[in-house]
């Protein structure tokens, strides 16, 4: 392992309070009235280590975007109590962000700042040496002022990780964290989430790679725009299961939606 994790960073207080909650309530979101997802119910396991799984399209990015409040419910709710807004740290899909910004890395770093110090103030002394620091923890020492857009694909991942770990917060949620970076990059951003796991902070990961999940993530949520199946990832990653939520995208591909709500299957942790 080549990074010093977590470095010099200053850390709060990580765990929730013991009755916060994370979670959904038959949640049904649509874009142009057409649901992504539909009849969601459940609660993300605190302190622990949490993939949503499923094929394309089944509505993954769609459970972050309601959790963080970026897409409005049709139906049911977000559950989110005991947890502030600044508690909780996001990680968008690559092709969410537009990476010709012209803004140097440190810079970029600082945005996981803005919650704690505002926008318009001054990191100081401090804020920087915890940018340096949690750059040295992603193996980036010394990039603090190259641009953004010379950075290769998986160094971007790396300072994304960075603004992560200045933001220091206690649900931490990334949305396909390890697309398109190469395996080194990827071995060592895993190392980091286990330590936030250590550290019992919340991570709640949309993943595509089945053996990712099985390997380093404690619970899983199976999703094909509906939930297949909720609870410790060796019970919810099932031939059956999984079959079940192939076929289910590929129903609705060619069909109106329907709702099986029935077949879901939640498993005791
Ligand atoms: P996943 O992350 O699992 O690939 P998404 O949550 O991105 O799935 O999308 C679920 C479905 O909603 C897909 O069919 C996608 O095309 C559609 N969708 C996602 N975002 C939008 C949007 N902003 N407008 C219209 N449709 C969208
Ligand atoms: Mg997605």
């Amino acid at each position: 392992m080549a990074w010093r994790l977590l470095g010099n960073v200053t850390m709060n207080s990580v765990s929730l309070s013991s009755d916060a909650q994370f979670g959904l309530d038959n949640l049904t979101v649509s874009y142009q009235r057409r649901p992504a997802i539909h009849h969601l119910s459940g609660r993300f396991t605190l302190g622990s280590s949490n993939a949503i799984y499923g094929p394309n399209g089944a509505g993954k990015s769609t459970v972050l975007k309601a959790l963080l409040g970026l897409v409005r419910p049709d139906h049911g709710k977000v559950i989110c109590d005991g947890i502030r807004t600044a508690d909780i740290a996001y990680l968008p899909q690559a092709s969410d962000i537009d990476r010709s910004l012209p803004i140097t890395v440190a810079d970029l770093v600082l945005t996981g700042l803005w919650q704690r110090i505002g926008m318009f103030r001054a990191a100081g002394k401090a804020g920087r040496q915890r940018v340096s620091a949690a750059l040295t923890t992603v193996g980036l020492s010394g990039f603090e002022h190259r641009p953004i857009y010379q950075l290769s694909g998986g160094q971007f991942q790396r300072v994304l990780f960075a603004r992560i770990l200045v933001q220091d917060a206690k649900v931490i949620l990334l949305d396909e964290p390890f697309n398109s970076i190469d395996a080194k990059t990827t071995e060592e951003l895993l190392a980091l989430i286990n330590q936030w796991v250590l550290e019992q902070r919340t991570v709640i990961a949309v993943l595509h790679d089945e053996q990712q999940v099985r390997n380093h993530f404690q619970h899983t949520l199976l999703l094909a725009r509906e939930m297949i199946a909720w609870g410790p990832t060796h019970k919810v990653l099932t031939p059956t299961h999984l079959q079940r939520a192939r076929m289910n995208v590929a129903v609705w591909d060619e069909a109106p939606p329907v709702c099986h709500r029935d077949d879901a299957v939640v498993t005791a942790s």
